[in-house]
């Protein structure tokens, strides 16, 4: 068998090494967004919703309590009484402002009167309110506005100009005409402090979005940078969706990573919610496993190819010594002593020395076969394999040449040294422990000897073995003869 026909190794690790980096990379890749996928639906359908909700809740306590205040004031009969009386004792309301700013605990509270302009506050008469100043239009915007109240985050002019969150309240005298403004302010910083809290109790961004998209509270400085959804990158496509939609998951890029973004509107306030959270956060452990993973499946191709390489290079060397030698005895086969025998002929003839080539036979073979059965007769053919190999030196090869024939090549050895050690081989034989127990007295073989002419051919100087062969068998077996 040639070596062709065996499986050639290296296309076939290449092959195995592909199948694997393959198959490992697309499993391992598949389960990554598979698992990516996942997180981003359970961020996005439960997560950020229930950071809503809890936000809402809460965030709402602090401001839905001045809503209900300012809508009470609004209604208030003693105000609207005292303003349509003309607003004669102003110490009457400054009690009453001071009353419920004290009772619920207001930052400020105020009334501004559409007949005067005054500008009430528990402390006295403020100011005056005109439509021509900047700080005023607040004012102006609600005498206008169908809505009976707007939320507004403003500077207090009668506090220091602090940030203040302004419940603004249209008050209408008893046939519905405006009459004024009320409410109450609270401190922007209360209600940043909730959201900071929430954002880091929960490891989300939370931030409040007017209906023009004006950010108005952030845990970081609300109006610092970007303070409209408007001007924010990636925000900016979705923001017209998001102000119509009012309530939905979004997500966007912002310098470079994605935000996964929950949007409620919130009606008490006219406000949203947005909650978000980078995608990144999120895929921390499952990036871990990736490259854990990928590690593994690196080792493991390894470990599969070295396998696999160490199992061919086997396969093939069985395969190759399967080819060139005799299964039963282990000698080499007729086959391989083809190629062998020119070459040492060659070899002989160039270096000028002579050669011998001796032909065994077993004695009545058949007969053993015959009486002890072919497994002990393959024993008997195994047994004087390896008496033959144990007599002769490495340099000299024998074969298996026919059911119980054997062929031995002799370098630098002539006819007279050829048979003596073919005598040598017989009695051997015939000596044999092993053979003797397998067989009652005992095998032997009859032996050809002959030495290599210059010029002849293979067949021939076989012919010559077999012919001398034939003379031993002649001569009554268990002989050798020279030819
Ligand atoms: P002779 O002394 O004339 O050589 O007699 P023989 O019986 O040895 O005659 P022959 O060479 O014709 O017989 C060879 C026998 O060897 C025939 C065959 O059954 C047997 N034989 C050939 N190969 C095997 C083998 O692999 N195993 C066994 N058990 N027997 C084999
Ligand atoms: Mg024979
Ligand atoms: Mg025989």
């Amino acid at each position: 068998m040639s070596k062709r026909a065996l499986p050639r190794k290296r296309p076939v690790l290449l092959l195995v090494t592909l199948f694997l980096v393959l198959g490992f990379l697309g499993t391992t890749l598949v389960s990554y967004q598979v698992s990516r996928k996942a997180i981003r639906e359970s961020i996005l359908t439960q997560e950020l919703p229930l950071t809503s909700d809890n936000v809402y809740s809460e965030i709402l306590k602090d401001l839905v309590r001045p809503l209900f205040v300012g809508s009470m004031m609004a209604s208030n009969t003693f105000l609207r009484d005292w303003v349509l009386e003309g607003e004669r004792d102003k110490s009457q309301l400054m009690r009453y402002l001071s009353e419920v700013m004290v009772r619920y605990g207001a930052f400020t509270s105020f009334f501004v009167s559409d007949k005067s302009r005054n500008y009430y506050h528990p402390s006295g008469v403020v100011k005056q309110v005109n439509q021509l100043e900047n700080r005023d239009a607040w004012y102006y915007r609600v005498r206008a506005m169908r809505d009976p109240y707007e939320i507004n985050v403003d500077p207090d002019l009668a506090n220091r100009d602090l940030l203040t969150i302004f419940i603004n309240y249209r008050v209408n005298d008893f046939d519905g005409n405006f009459i004024g403004a009320t409410g109450v302010g609270l401190t922007v910083d209360a209600v940043r402090t909730a959201i900071s809290h929430h954002q880091e109790r929960f490891g989300r961004r939370i931030s409040f979005v007017d209906l023009q998209g004006r950010i108005l509270l952030s845990a970081d400085d609300a109006g610092q940078k970007e303070n409209n959804i408007h001007f924010i990158e990636g925000l900016r496509e979705l923001a017209p969706t998001i102000l119509s939609q009012k309530t939905g998951s979004y997500e966007y890029e912002l310098y470079g990573k994605t935000r996964l973004l929950n949007v409620r509107y919130i009606q008490e306030l006219k406000w949203f919610l947005f909650v978000e959270k980078t995608e990144d956060s999120a895929l921390v452990g499952i990036r871990r496993t990736l490259y854990v993973n990928l590690a593994v499946c690196f080792a493991v191709t390894i470990l599969v190819v070295c396998i696999t390489g160490l199992a061919l290079t086997r396969y093939q060397r069985r395969m190759e010594e399967m080819a060139t030698r005799d299964k039963l005895t282990g000698l080499l086969n007729r086959q391989t002593l083809d190629v062998l025998f020119q070459q040492a002929i060659s070899l002989a003839l160039r270096a000028n020395e002579p050669l011998v080539v001796i032909l065994a036979d077993l004695d009545h073979f058949k007969a053993v076969n015959d009486k002890y059965g072919h497994m002990v007769g393959d024993q008997v053919l195994k047994l004087t394999a390896a008496s033959l190999r144990q007599q002769l030196r490495s340099s000299d090869t024998v074969c298996r040449w026919g059911g119980e024939e054997f062929l031995m090549i002799l370098k630098n050895c002539d006819a007279d040294a050829g048979a003596a050690l073919s005598e040598k081989l017989r009695a051997a034989l015939v000596d044999d422990p092993e053979l003797s127990a397998l067989v009652p007295g005992g095998i032997s073989a009859s032996f050809g000897v002959t030495q290599l002419i210059p010029g002849e051919c293979v067949e021939t100087l076989v012919g010559r073995a077999d012919t001398a062969l034939y003379a031993a068998k002649q001569a009554g077996r268990n002989c050798v003869k020279t030819a």
